[in-house]
């Protein structure tokens, strides 16, 4: 395997899978009868599905969200 994924910081598992959370709110509009207004969340979650730690507090390089990881 040419590359590795990156490592936990707190329970030092590779982190071959990630969860990445991103909260979305709709709110009902009476107008058109449809969930019209959508906030997306300026936080997200990213969980190491070992430990659940918080990889966004603990990895760097997912600070802008994994689809921002760069490989060093
Ligand atoms: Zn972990």
């Amino acid at each position: 395997m040419p590359y590795k994924p990156p490592v936990c910081p707190e329970c030092g598992e590779p982190i071959s899978v990630v969860d990445e959370v991103v909260s979305e709110t709709y709110r009902f509009d009476e107008a058109t009868g449809t969930f019209k207004l959508r906030e997306i969340a300026t936080t997200v979650e990213i969980e190491c599905l070992v430990c659940k730690a918080d990889l966004l507090e603990l990895l760097e390089a997912f600070e802008h969200g994994v689809c921002n990881y760069v490989a060093e």
